[in-house]
């Protein structure tokens, strides 16, 4: 375990941090995908172009086409609700989601194994009496299996059925690979449009007092947290997976909604950004520190820089002291203090 030092302001574990702790980023965050400004610029197109794709993305069409090959029922049968294969399809997104986030929280959280390097917070998960048995990570941990796995299971369980049944549009890659290519690659782009949406409703103040309020008393994030919300949250999150409804599509699509729904919110919330594999060997954990800017101070940061949506509407805090008093000045005119 790296040493662990108390101190508050400086630099710990040669991470700059600010004087309550906080990671202070010696990168840009919060830039917005170059598709979608004016003039475009050809060169950051490409270069963003290539971090879409690899490799987190690759890794979930990959994961999408495993799991249809191997770990999904024959379509012949899912043309009835039955238990049987309702249950198959339970265990394994119950199976890879507990596997995700309790490999990362064991390694990161537990065992502490790269101690407050590249940690945004200097607080561990905490004992709170907000949380369902005063512990951050336990009540986590049920929000997001109780719920989370339950309902992401029951989108895909609907979504399968009605493949089975030819109610919604099916593209079969071998008479339409560019169109099974094209959705593929977009899918993720697409949970960043929709998330930012539903993200956004879930701000109406009726919305957050009866649903939102739960994800959001993780101040301080883990991988855990990604997951833990609300089952109305839950009910509004996965919407993501009905746009096969219209788009035609294959399977391995819908799947790969539901699961980079699932996954991404893990591995966002993961609390580090990068992983020390050993010293002086690292690699990006697919975590995301624009979110967790959210997490702090609630009024930013709705989407993720894919749709720039908090760009386009001045709501994008880049981690920065100008961003924080430009967000700090419009929490004031919201809440009149
Ligand atoms: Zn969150
Ligand atoms: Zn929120």
């Amino acid at each position: 375990m790296a040493n662990i030092s108390t101190e508050r302001d400086g630099l710990v574990d040669g991470m700059p941090r600010d004087e309550r702790g906080y990671w202070k980023p010696d990168k840009e965050f919060g830039v917005p995908n170059p598709v979608f400004t004016w003039p475009p610029d050809p060169k950051a197109i490409a270069k963003w172009v290539k971090d879409y794709i690899w490799p987190i993305n690759l890794i979930y069409m990959i994961v999408a086409t495993v799991t249809w090959l191997y770990l999904t029922p024959e379509l012949a049968r899912m043309k009835e609700f039955s238990a049987g294969w309702i249950l198959e399809i339970f265990i394994r997104n119950q199976v890879m989601l507990i596997a995700l986030a309790t490999v990362l929280h064991v390694r990161l959280w537990s065992q502490k194994s790269q101690g407050y390097q590249y940690k945004w917070s200097s607080n561990w998960m905490s004992k709170n009496k907000k949380f369902l048995w005063n512990d951050q990570v336990r009540d986590n941990a049920f929000w997001s299996i109780v719920s989370g796995g339950t309902i992401w299971t029951g989108f895909e369980v609907v979504m399968l059925w009605a493949y089975a049944n030819g109610i919604i549009p099916f593209v079969d890659p071998r008479e339409q690979p560019v169109w099974f290519i094209l959705i593929l690659v977009l899918v993720p782009l697409w949970r960043d449009f929709h998330f930012y949406w539903a993200h956004r409703l879930l701000h109406v103040k009726f919305f957050y007092k009866i649903a939102h309020y739960v994800h959001h008393k993780n101040i301080d994030i883990g991988p855990w947290s990604g997951l833990s919300m609300h089952p109305i949250e839950h009910l509004l999150y996965y919407t993501c997976m009905l746009i096969h409804w219209v788009v035609p599509s294959h399977p391995i699509h819908m799947m790969m909604n539901g699961q980079h729904a699932s996954f991404a919110a893990i591995t966002g919330h993961g609390g580090f950004d990068e992983f020390v594999i050993k010293d002086g060997v690292k690699v990006p954990s697919a975590a995301s520190y624009y979110h967790s800017l959210h997490h702090r101070y609630f009024e930013c940061n709705y989407g993720e820089m894919g749709m720039p949506f908090d760009h386009w509407f001045g709501t994008s805090h880049d981690g920065t002291p100008e961003a924080r008093e430009k967000m700090l000045a419009r929490k004031r005119a919201m809440h009149g203090s």
